[in-house]
């Protein structure tokens, strides 16, 4: 959280917005511009930008350099990343189509705002999981370069013209960037799934299962998970419960805090799914690695019910 405190005084100002507006009162009169456009219409798409900024841009743009979730409202990196998408799209809708600020021919709060986060998003958001990026994006192909992928065509020309016709801004940008370069060499990312730790094991059946490439017999879905039932069944009732993005869980072996909430998840509709199948008594199996019998490299749950079973397990 960005924080001012002035020599000569001692108290502390903070959040960007409190800050930007004790400095336009402090400095009222001085040259300079004023961040207050001329036109009502401009003054007032300043004000939403800004409040879309610290209401639903900030909140989750921890999804860029947090290690585990919460992510703003979302329990996954993937979703929080797509959300963050999703606004930058409200960002587009509301920026001036003719610019080359934000709201028009002046410079206003919400360039100031919003400029120092687009640096650090356009920065981070290369980084993560090409597929994270694609699925959000329109691009069918996975678009590795942020501002293209993520920036429509308003937020593009306000970009192209902030970072290379202002010099403020420019110089802000430098600054910025230099900041999370010496971050990244000290391997600030490397815990980050996607950004450092990239899912790049080979993709399995169960993804074609997930794109209903091949059929299976679904017996439950929602957001996070699925289920279908064993092709080879072990027991009367046998379902495997699978997340539907894998995340780097080839298998539970590699979880990390920051799959808290799948695991979870998952653990909530495996009882959700007995239930369903009319099971008192189940047994939930995850297999982790060949020698324990793991087959498929994507996380998932067998759950096993409709006899009895042995203790110890084979
Ligand atoms: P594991 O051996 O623990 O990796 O479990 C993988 C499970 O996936 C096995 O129980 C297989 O029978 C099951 N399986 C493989 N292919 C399919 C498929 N196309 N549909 C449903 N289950 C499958």
């Amino acid at each position: 959280m960005p924080m001012l405190v002035e020599d000569e005084n001692d108290k502390a100002v903070w959040e960007s917005d409190a800050i930007c507006r004790h400095i336009l009162d402090r400095y009222a009169g001085s040259p300079g511009p004023t961040f207050w456009p001329s036109s009502a219409s401009a003054r007032t798409a300043s004000e939403v930008l800004c409040r879309l900024h610290d209401a639903y841009i900030g909140p989750i743009q921890g999804c860029l350099y947090k290690p585990m979730p919460p992510f703003g409202r979302f329990g996954t990196r993937s979703e929080a990343i797509r959300e963050l998408i999703a606004q930058l799209g409200v960002a587009e809708s509301l920026a001036d189509p003719e610019g080359p600020f934000l709201t028009g021919p002046d410079i206003s709060l919400a360039d100031a705002t919003l400029f120092p986060t687009m640096v650090f998003i356009t920065h981070m958001l290369p980084k993560f999981d090409e597929t994270i990026v694609a699925k959000a994006g329109s691009a069918d192909s996975a678009p590795r370069d942020a501002a293209a992928g993520a920036l429509g065509p308003r937020l593009l020309a306000w970009w192209a013209h902030m970072t290379s016709a202002d010099p403020e801004a420019m110089r802000i940008k430098s600054e910025i960037v230099g900041g999370l370069e010496a971050w990244e060499a000290r391997d600030r990312w490397a815990p980050l799934l996607g950004a450092g730790t990239r899912d790049e094991a080979e993709r399995t059946l169960f993804d074609k299962i997930i794109a209903r490439e091949i059929p299976s017999e679904m017996v439950y879905e929602d957001d996070v998970c699925l289920a279908f039932r064993d092709i080879n069944p072990v027991a009367p009732t046998h379902i495997l419960i699978i997340p539907k993005e894998r995340e780097g869980l080839a298998g539970l072996g590699a979880a990390t805090a920051e799959h808290a909430a799948t695991l979870g998840h998952m653990m909530v509709a495996a009882a959700t799914v007995a239930k369903q199948e009319g099971l008192e008594d189940f047994r939930l199996v995850t297999n982790n690695g060949a020698s324990a019998c793991q087959s498929v490299f994507h996380l998932h749950l067998h759950l096993l019910g409709g006899r009895d079973f042995t203790w110890p397990p084979g």
